[in-house]
C-alpha cells in the first residue's frame, strides 16, 4: 500500500479492526519513509452488481457515489468516519441479500435515507429534500454538489 502523502512503497499496519462483521476491515497504516499515518478499508467485492434507473436504464453499482452521496449529506456533521463506512457496507449487504444483482434506484435511495435517518436528523434531511424531488441518488449528487461547495476531504 503506497503512502498517500510520499509515495513510498513501505508502509506497515499499525492496527487492524473490522468495521462491520466482516464487511469492512479497517487498517491503520504508517509510513516506514515519512512516518505518516493513513487509514485504508477493506471491503466485500459488489462485482456485478447494477442499479436499476426509473427510466429502466440499467447502470453498474458504484461504491464511490453511494459514499459520495453519505459524505455530502454529512457534511460538517461530525459523523465519524465508520459510521458512514458501516451504513455503506449494511446497505451493499442487504441489496445482496434482499435483491441480488439488480436493485432499483428508488430501493437503493429509500435505504440510504433509512440510514442517514439514523446516522444524523440533519443529514437525512438535506437527502430527503433533494432526493424526494429528483428520486435518484446521482441527481442528489449533482444538487448538493450546487447547494454545497465542494470541500477538501481529509484524505483516509
Ligand atoms: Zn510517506
Amino acid at each position: 500500500m503506497k503512502c498517500p502523502y510520499c509515495d513510498n512503497q513501505k508502509t506497515k499496519v499499525i492496527d487492524s479492526r473490522a468495521v462491520e462483521d466482516g464487511g469492512v476491515i479497517r487498517r491503520r497504516r504508517r509510513c516506514e519513509e515519512c512516518d505518516s499515518r493513513f487509514t485504508t478499508f477493506e471491503r466485500r467485492e459488489t462485482v456485478g452488481l447494477m442499479v436499476v434507473k426509473r427510466d429502466g436504464v440499467r447502470e453498474a453499482y458504484s461504491r464511490e457515489k453511494l459514499e459520495l452521496g453519505f459524505r455530502k449529506a454529512c457534511s460538517k456533521r461530525g459523523v465519524d468516519t465508520d459510521e458512514i463506512e458501516r451504513g455503506i457496507a449494511r446497505i451493499e449487504e442487504q441489496v445482496m441479500k434482499e435483491h441480488g444483482k439488480d436493485v432499483s434506484a428508488s430501493v437503493l435511495g429509500d435505504m440510504v435515507m433509512e440510514k442517514l435517518r439514523e446516522l444524523d436528523e440533519i443529514a437525512y434531511l438535506r437527502f430527503a429534500s433533494v432526493y424526494k424531488r429528483f428520486g435518484d441518488v446521482s441527481e442528489f449528487q449533482k444538487e448538493l454538489g450546487e447547494l454545497m461547495p465542494e470541500e477538501a476531504d481529509s484524505p483516509l
